[in-house]
Protein backbone atom coordinates (compact mmCIF):
# COMPACT_ATOMS: atom_id res chain seq x y z
CA UNK A 1 0.00 0.00 0.00
CA UNK A 2 0.89 3.76 -0.14
CA UNK A 3 3.53 4.76 2.66
CA UNK A 4 2.17 8.02 3.72
CA UNK A 5 4.89 9.76 6.22
CA UNK A 6 3.30 11.04 9.62
CA UNK A 7 5.17 12.15 12.46
CA UNK A 8 3.67 11.01 15.89
CA UNK A 9 6.74 12.24 18.29
CA UNK A 10 6.95 14.74 20.97
CA UNK A 11 8.46 17.47 18.32
CA UNK A 12 8.49 18.09 15.78
CA UNK A 13 5.07 17.57 15.77
CA UNK A 14 2.89 17.58 12.05
CA UNK A 15 2.60 20.79 10.69
CA UNK A 16 -0.66 22.78 9.56
CA UNK A 17 -1.34 23.24 6.59
CA UNK A 18 -2.42 26.88 6.26
CA UNK A 19 0.39 27.69 8.81
CA UNK A 20 2.93 25.88 5.88
CA UNK A 21 1.19 28.38 3.39
CA UNK A 22 1.85 31.81 5.84
CA UNK A 23 5.04 30.91 6.35
CA UNK A 24 6.18 30.34 2.75
CA UNK A 25 4.10 33.73 1.36
CA UNK A 26 5.70 35.64 3.91
CA UNK A 27 8.03 38.09 2.70
CA UNK A 28 7.91 41.43 4.79
CA UNK A 29 11.13 43.32 6.70
CA UNK A 30 10.95 42.78 10.20
CA UNK A 31 11.17 46.81 10.67
CA UNK A 32 8.08 47.71 8.76
CA UNK A 33 4.47 48.46 10.06
CA UNK A 34 3.30 44.89 8.11
CA UNK A 35 5.60 42.94 10.40
CA UNK A 36 5.00 45.10 13.78
CA UNK A 37 1.12 44.18 13.24
CA UNK A 38 2.04 40.95 12.51
CA UNK A 39 4.13 40.35 15.42
CA UNK A 40 2.08 42.83 17.93
CA UNK A 41 -1.41 41.03 17.08
CA UNK A 42 0.55 37.25 17.36
CA UNK A 43 1.81 38.52 21.49
CA UNK A 44 -1.20 38.87 22.11
CA UNK A 45 -2.84 36.06 20.86
CA UNK A 46 -0.19 33.84 22.45
CA UNK A 47 -0.95 35.46 26.23
CA UNK A 48 -4.53 33.55 25.33
CA UNK A 49 -3.05 30.49 23.89
CA UNK A 50 -1.11 30.49 26.88
CA UNK A 51 -3.82 31.72 29.39
CA UNK A 52 -2.22 34.58 31.44
CA UNK A 53 -1.91 38.13 31.49
CA UNK A 54 1.74 37.85 32.28
CA UNK A 55 4.46 39.60 29.58
CA UNK A 56 4.77 36.66 26.34
CA UNK A 57 8.11 36.73 24.72
CA UNK A 58 8.62 35.07 21.50
CA UNK A 59 12.60 34.47 20.75
CA UNK A 60 14.32 32.90 17.64
CA UNK A 61 15.83 29.54 19.08
CA UNK A 62 14.67 26.01 20.46
CA UNK A 63 13.33 25.49 23.46
CA UNK A 64 16.53 25.14 25.41
CA UNK A 65 16.78 28.30 24.03
CA UNK A 66 14.24 29.85 26.64
CA UNK A 67 14.90 27.41 29.17
CA UNK A 68 18.63 28.78 29.52
CA UNK A 69 17.22 32.53 29.49
CA UNK A 70 15.39 31.28 32.62
CA UNK A 71 18.54 30.31 34.53
CA UNK A 72 20.16 33.07 33.57
CA UNK A 73 17.87 36.37 34.03
CA UNK A 74 16.83 34.76 36.89
CA UNK A 75 19.15 33.47 39.20
CA UNK A 76 23.36 34.58 40.00
CA UNK A 77 26.25 32.49 40.98
CA UNK A 78 26.01 30.80 44.46
CA UNK A 79 22.17 30.64 43.94
CA UNK A 80 20.67 28.00 45.75
CA UNK A 81 17.71 26.63 43.13
CA UNK A 82 15.42 23.41 43.50
CA UNK A 83 15.51 21.50 40.19
CA UNK A 84 12.53 18.77 40.40
CA UNK A 85 13.17 16.26 37.69
CA UNK A 86 12.43 12.23 36.73
CA UNK A 87 13.54 12.29 33.16
CA UNK A 88 16.15 13.82 30.52
CA UNK A 89 14.48 17.44 30.45
CA UNK A 90 14.61 17.32 34.13
CA UNK A 91 18.08 16.57 33.87
CA UNK A 92 18.55 19.37 31.66
CA UNK A 93 17.62 21.78 34.42
CA UNK A 94 20.58 20.63 36.32
CA UNK A 95 22.58 21.02 33.49
CA UNK A 96 21.70 24.52 32.69
CA UNK A 97 21.81 25.37 36.55
CA UNK A 98 25.24 23.82 37.12
CA UNK A 99 26.57 26.14 33.73
CA UNK A 100 25.33 29.18 35.66
CA UNK A 101 26.76 28.68 38.26
CA UNK A 102 23.98 27.66 40.96
CA UNK A 103 23.89 25.24 43.73
CA UNK A 104 21.61 22.66 42.57
CA UNK A 105 19.72 20.73 44.78
CA UNK A 106 17.56 17.86 42.82
CA UNK A 107 14.56 15.45 43.97
CA UNK A 108 14.58 13.02 41.50
CA UNK A 109 12.17 9.79 41.30
CA UNK A 110 12.92 7.13 38.97
CA UNK A 111 11.72 7.28 35.53
CA UNK A 112 7.99 6.95 34.75
CA UNK A 113 7.31 8.73 38.08
CA UNK A 114 6.18 11.66 39.69
CA UNK A 115 6.71 13.23 42.82
CA UNK A 116 4.96 13.51 45.95
CA UNK A 117 3.71 16.44 47.24
CA UNK A 118 5.10 16.27 50.80
CA UNK A 119 8.30 15.46 49.29
CA UNK A 120 8.57 18.52 47.36
CA UNK A 121 7.29 20.10 50.20
CA UNK A 122 10.01 18.91 52.86
CA UNK A 123 12.56 20.32 50.23
CA UNK A 124 11.49 23.79 50.01
CA UNK A 125 13.22 26.51 52.26
CA UNK A 126 13.41 30.11 51.93
CA UNK A 127 17.15 29.99 50.63
CA UNK A 128 15.69 28.53 47.46
CA UNK A 129 15.70 31.28 45.33
CA UNK A 130 13.96 29.55 42.16
CA UNK A 131 12.25 25.94 41.62
CA UNK A 132 12.17 24.24 37.75
CA UNK A 133 10.27 21.80 36.92
CA UNK A 134 8.45 20.16 33.72
CA UNK A 135 4.66 20.32 33.02
CA UNK A 136 5.05 17.11 31.24
CA UNK A 137 8.28 15.00 30.93
CA UNK A 138 8.58 14.50 27.35
CA UNK A 139 11.00 11.38 27.61
CA UNK A 140 8.50 9.61 30.00
CA UNK A 141 5.36 10.64 29.26
CA UNK A 142 4.70 11.44 32.89
CA UNK A 143 2.52 14.77 33.87
CA UNK A 144 3.67 16.56 36.75
CA UNK A 145 0.96 18.25 39.39
CA UNK A 146 2.20 21.92 38.66
CA UNK A 147 -0.99 23.12 40.75
CA UNK A 148 0.42 21.57 43.58
CA UNK A 149 3.91 22.29 43.44
CA UNK A 150 2.85 26.01 42.39
CA UNK A 151 0.57 26.17 46.01
CA UNK A 152 3.50 24.61 47.98
CA UNK A 153 5.86 27.46 45.63
CA UNK A 154 3.82 30.19 46.33
CA UNK A 155 3.11 29.47 50.08
CA UNK A 156 6.78 30.22 50.54
CA UNK A 157 6.27 33.58 49.35
CA UNK A 158 7.91 35.57 46.94
CA UNK A 159 11.44 35.22 47.03
CA UNK A 160 11.29 31.69 45.56
CA UNK A 161 9.71 31.63 41.77
CA UNK A 162 8.97 29.06 40.07
CA UNK A 163 9.93 27.92 36.30
CA UNK A 164 7.71 25.59 34.32
CA UNK A 165 9.03 24.02 31.09
CA UNK A 166 5.78 23.11 29.61
CA UNK A 167 7.05 22.71 26.14
CA UNK A 168 5.12 19.51 25.58
CA UNK A 169 2.73 20.97 28.05
CA UNK A 170 1.02 24.30 26.90
CA UNK A 171 -1.79 22.93 23.98
CA UNK A 172 -2.21 19.27 25.67
CA UNK A 173 -2.89 19.81 29.49
CA UNK A 174 -4.88 22.15 31.14
CA UNK A 175 -2.99 24.54 33.34
CA UNK A 176 -3.84 28.59 34.68
CA UNK A 177 -0.83 30.00 34.95
CA UNK A 178 -1.63 33.81 36.40
CA UNK A 179 -4.62 31.61 38.79
CA UNK A 180 -1.67 29.21 39.99
CA UNK A 181 0.87 31.82 40.23
CA UNK A 182 3.81 30.32 37.89
CA UNK A 183 6.57 33.30 37.65
CA UNK A 184 8.11 31.68 34.20
CA UNK A 185 6.48 29.38 31.68
CA UNK A 186 8.09 27.70 28.38
CA UNK A 187 6.99 26.37 25.28
CA UNK A 188 8.33 26.05 21.69
CA UNK A 189 7.53 26.52 18.47
CA UNK A 190 7.49 22.71 16.95
CA UNK A 191 4.89 21.30 19.72
CA UNK A 192 1.49 22.07 20.09
CA UNK A 193 1.08 24.97 17.85
CA UNK A 194 1.86 22.70 14.69
CA UNK A 195 4.49 25.12 13.54
CA UNK A 196 8.63 24.13 12.38
CA UNK A 197 11.09 24.24 14.99
CA UNK A 198 13.00 27.83 15.62
CA UNK A 199 10.62 29.79 18.13
CA UNK A 200 10.40 29.29 21.82
CA UNK A 201 8.14 31.61 23.85
CA UNK A 202 7.59 32.40 27.66
CA UNK A 203 5.40 34.09 29.93
CA UNK A 204 6.96 36.03 32.65
CA UNK A 205 5.36 36.90 36.23
CA UNK A 206 5.88 40.97 37.40
CA UNK A 207 7.86 38.79 40.66
CA UNK A 208 9.92 37.49 38.01
CA UNK A 209 10.98 40.74 36.54
CA UNK A 210 11.87 42.27 39.35
CA UNK A 211 14.29 39.59 40.22
CA UNK A 212 16.44 40.00 37.00
CA UNK A 213 17.14 43.46 38.21
CA UNK A 214 19.04 42.17 40.34
CA UNK A 215 20.23 38.69 39.32
CA UNK A 216 24.24 38.52 38.10
CA UNK A 217 24.76 35.42 35.85
CA UNK A 218 25.64 36.27 32.22
CA UNK A 219 23.67 37.28 29.23
CA UNK A 220 23.22 39.17 26.17
CA UNK A 221 21.05 37.75 23.16
CA UNK A 222 18.81 36.29 25.88
CA UNK A 223 18.31 39.10 27.97
CA UNK A 224 14.52 39.17 28.66
CA UNK A 225 14.78 42.71 29.44
CA UNK A 226 15.52 43.98 26.17
CA UNK A 227 13.00 41.99 24.44
CA UNK A 228 10.41 42.99 26.63
CA UNK A 229 11.58 46.83 25.93
CA UNK A 230 11.72 45.82 22.12
CA UNK A 231 8.22 43.80 22.48
CA UNK A 232 6.86 47.22 23.99
CA UNK A 233 7.53 48.92 20.47
CA UNK A 234 6.47 45.93 18.72
CA UNK A 235 9.51 44.73 18.21
CA UNK A 236 12.52 41.97 18.70
CA UNK A 237 15.55 43.35 19.69
CA UNK A 238 17.46 41.32 17.12
CA UNK A 239 16.29 39.67 13.78
CA UNK A 240 13.05 37.78 14.36
CA UNK A 241 12.36 34.29 12.65
CA UNK A 242 10.00 36.61 10.49
CA UNK A 243 8.28 33.47 8.45
CA UNK A 244 7.78 31.41 11.61
CA UNK A 245 5.91 34.39 12.95
CA UNK A 246 3.51 34.40 10.02
CA UNK A 247 3.20 30.95 10.21
CA UNK A 248 2.51 31.07 14.13
CA UNK A 249 -0.27 34.00 13.32
CA UNK A 250 -2.20 31.25 11.10
CA UNK A 251 -1.95 28.36 13.88
CA UNK A 252 -3.18 31.23 16.50
CA UNK A 253 -6.08 31.94 13.90
CA UNK A 254 -6.91 27.70 13.71
CA UNK A 255 -6.99 27.60 17.24
CA UNK A 256 -9.48 30.65 17.18
CA UNK A 257 -12.07 28.87 15.09
CA UNK A 258 -11.61 25.48 16.70
CA UNK A 259 -13.34 27.80 20.11
CA UNK A 260 -15.67 29.52 16.86
CA UNK A 261 -13.90 32.79 17.35
CA UNK A 262 -12.67 32.45 21.01
CA UNK A 263 -9.26 31.44 21.14
CA UNK A 264 -8.62 30.60 24.93
CA UNK A 265 -11.92 28.12 24.00
CA UNK A 266 -9.74 26.61 21.07
CA UNK A 267 -7.45 26.23 23.29
CA UNK A 268 -9.37 24.08 25.33
CA UNK A 269 -10.32 22.18 22.75
CA UNK A 270 -6.68 21.62 21.12
CA UNK A 271 -6.17 20.44 24.92
CA UNK A 272 -9.29 18.46 25.37
CA UNK A 273 -7.98 16.44 21.60
CA UNK A 274 -4.35 15.60 22.89
CA UNK A 275 -6.29 14.18 26.28
CA UNK A 276 -8.90 12.23 24.37
CA UNK A 277 -5.98 11.22 21.58
CA UNK A 278 -4.19 9.82 24.89
CA UNK A 279 -6.63 7.99 26.69
CA UNK A 280 -7.11 6.03 23.47
CA UNK A 281 -3.69 4.91 23.04
CA UNK A 282 -3.73 4.33 26.72
CA UNK A 283 -6.28 1.82 26.37
CA UNK A 284 -5.63 0.78 23.15
CA UNK A 285 -1.80 -0.47 24.30
CA UNK A 286 -3.52 -2.19 27.26
CA UNK A 287 -6.01 -3.95 25.48
CA UNK A 288 -3.00 -5.29 23.98
CA UNK A 289 -1.55 -6.86 26.36
CA UNK A 290 1.32 -3.95 27.02
CA UNK A 291 2.83 -1.92 30.03
CA UNK A 292 2.72 2.01 30.32
CA UNK A 293 5.60 3.14 31.31
CA UNK A 294 3.94 6.16 33.25
CA UNK A 295 0.86 4.58 34.29
CA UNK A 296 -0.06 5.98 37.43
CA UNK A 297 0.53 10.16 36.12
CA UNK A 298 0.46 9.91 32.39
CA UNK A 299 0.18 12.58 30.38
CA UNK A 300 -2.17 14.01 27.50
CA UNK A 301 1.02 14.84 25.78
CA UNK A 302 2.91 11.63 24.79
CA UNK A 303 2.20 8.02 25.91
CA UNK A 304 5.37 5.99 26.48
CA UNK A 305 4.78 2.26 26.26
CA UNK A 306 6.94 -0.61 27.44
CA UNK A 307 8.44 -3.04 24.37
CA UNK A 308 6.80 -6.61 25.02
CA UNK A 309 9.47 -9.09 27.15
CA UNK A 310 12.18 -9.89 24.24
CA UNK A 311 11.97 -7.38 21.95
CA UNK A 312 14.09 -4.24 21.77
CA UNK A 313 11.51 -1.09 21.50
CA UNK A 314 13.99 0.22 18.46
CA UNK A 315 12.93 -3.11 16.18
CA UNK A 316 8.92 -1.07 16.91
CA UNK A 317 9.97 2.21 15.81
CA UNK A 318 11.87 0.85 13.10
CA UNK A 319 8.60 -1.59 11.96
CA UNK A 320 6.43 1.63 12.20
CA UNK A 321 8.57 3.26 9.65
CA UNK A 322 9.57 0.78 7.23
CA UNK A 323 6.16 -0.73 7.25
CA UNK A 324 4.07 2.31 7.51
CA UNK A 325 6.47 5.02 6.73
CA UNK A 326 5.22 6.32 10.67
CA UNK A 327 7.63 8.22 12.97
CA UNK A 328 7.48 7.20 16.81
CA UNK A 329 10.11 7.90 19.15
CA UNK A 330 12.50 5.39 20.89
CA UNK A 331 12.90 5.82 24.19
CA UNK A 332 16.28 8.30 24.95
CA UNK A 333 19.14 7.85 27.12
CA UNK A 334 18.70 4.72 29.14
CA UNK A 335 15.16 4.41 28.64
CA UNK A 336 16.40 3.47 24.70
CA UNK A 337 15.30 -0.06 23.39
CA UNK A 338 13.13 -0.34 26.48
CA UNK A 339 9.86 2.40 25.23
CA UNK A 340 8.12 3.67 22.58
CA UNK A 341 6.67 7.21 22.81
CA UNK A 342 3.53 8.01 20.56
CA UNK A 343 2.94 11.65 20.82
CA UNK A 344 -0.47 13.42 20.83
CA UNK A 345 0.60 17.03 20.86
CA UNK A 346 -0.97 19.33 18.21
CA UNK A 347 -2.68 18.63 14.78
CA UNK A 348 -3.71 14.62 15.41
CA UNK A 349 -6.84 13.74 14.74
CA UNK A 350 -9.55 11.06 15.23
CA UNK A 351 -8.22 8.97 11.73
CA UNK A 352 -4.60 9.58 12.92
CA UNK A 353 -5.07 8.11 16.23
CA UNK A 354 -6.87 5.06 15.32
CA UNK A 355 -4.73 4.51 12.34
CA UNK A 356 -1.59 4.47 14.35
CA UNK A 357 -3.24 2.32 16.90
CA UNK A 358 -4.15 -0.28 14.16
CA UNK A 359 -0.76 0.19 12.69
CA UNK A 360 0.40 -0.41 16.26
CA UNK A 361 -1.31 -4.06 15.99
CA UNK A 362 0.42 -4.83 12.59
CA UNK A 363 3.76 -3.58 14.30
CA UNK A 364 3.38 -5.88 17.49
CA UNK A 365 2.24 -9.18 15.15
CA UNK A 366 5.55 -8.41 13.36
CA UNK A 367 8.31 -7.90 15.61
CA UNK A 368 7.04 -10.37 17.84
CA UNK A 369 6.40 -13.10 15.52
CA UNK A 370 3.01 -13.82 17.71
CA UNK A 371 -0.32 -13.81 17.09
CA UNK A 372 -1.94 -10.33 17.83
CA UNK A 373 -6.15 -10.19 17.87
CA UNK A 374 -6.41 -7.81 15.30
CA UNK A 375 -9.11 -5.17 16.53
CA UNK A 376 -8.59 -5.46 20.34
CA UNK A 377 -6.82 -2.35 20.34
CA UNK A 378 -8.74 -0.30 17.99
CA UNK A 379 -11.95 -1.67 19.62
CA UNK A 380 -11.13 -0.18 23.23
CA UNK A 381 -10.03 2.70 21.43
CA UNK A 382 -12.96 3.06 19.74
CA UNK A 383 -15.53 3.14 23.02
CA UNK A 384 -13.12 5.03 25.02
CA UNK A 385 -14.31 7.79 22.12
CA UNK A 386 -17.96 6.73 21.75
CA UNK A 387 -18.22 7.32 25.42
CA UNK A 388 -17.10 11.32 24.61
CA UNK A 389 -19.75 14.01 24.76
CA UNK A 390 -19.83 15.42 21.57
CA UNK A 391 -18.36 18.70 22.44
CA UNK A 392 -15.19 17.29 23.70
CA UNK A 393 -14.40 16.56 20.02
CA UNK A 394 -11.51 16.25 17.71
CA UNK A 395 -9.81 18.72 16.43
CA UNK A 396 -12.59 20.34 13.61
C1 LIG B 1 10.99 19.38 23.17
C2 LIG B 1 11.21 19.66 24.62
C3 LIG B 1 12.14 20.63 25.06
C4 LIG B 1 12.92 21.51 24.15
O1 LIG B 1 13.78 20.92 23.34
P1 LIG B 1 14.44 21.74 22.14
O2 LIG B 1 15.03 20.65 21.34
O3 LIG B 1 15.44 22.65 22.72
O4 LIG B 1 13.33 22.49 21.46
C5 LIG B 1 12.24 20.87 26.40
N1 LIG B 1 11.49 20.22 27.30
C6 LIG B 1 10.59 19.30 26.93
C7 LIG B 1 9.76 18.66 27.99
C8 LIG B 1 10.43 18.99 25.58
O5 LIG B 1 9.53 18.07 25.21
Amino acid sequence: MLRKNRIFTPGPTPLLPAAQFAEASFTAHHRTADFRNLFTRVLADMKEFIGTRNDVLVLACSGTGVMEASVSNLTSPGDKILVLTAGKFGERWSGLGKAFGCQVDTLSVPYGQTFSLDEVRSRLTPDIRAVYVQATESSTGVRHDVKGISKLVRAQGDDTLLVVDAITGLGTTHLDVDGWGVDLIIGGSQKALMIPPGLAYCAVSERAWQRMESSKSPRYYFDLRKERKSAAKGETAYTPATSLFAALGAALEYIRQMGNGNLEAGREDLVNNAELAAEMTRTAAQALGLKLFAPQSPSGAVTAIEAPAGVDSGAIVKEFRNTFNAVVANGQGEMKGQLFRMAHIGYYDYLDTIGILAALEQVLAQVTGKPVEFGAGVRAAQEVFARQPETAGAVR
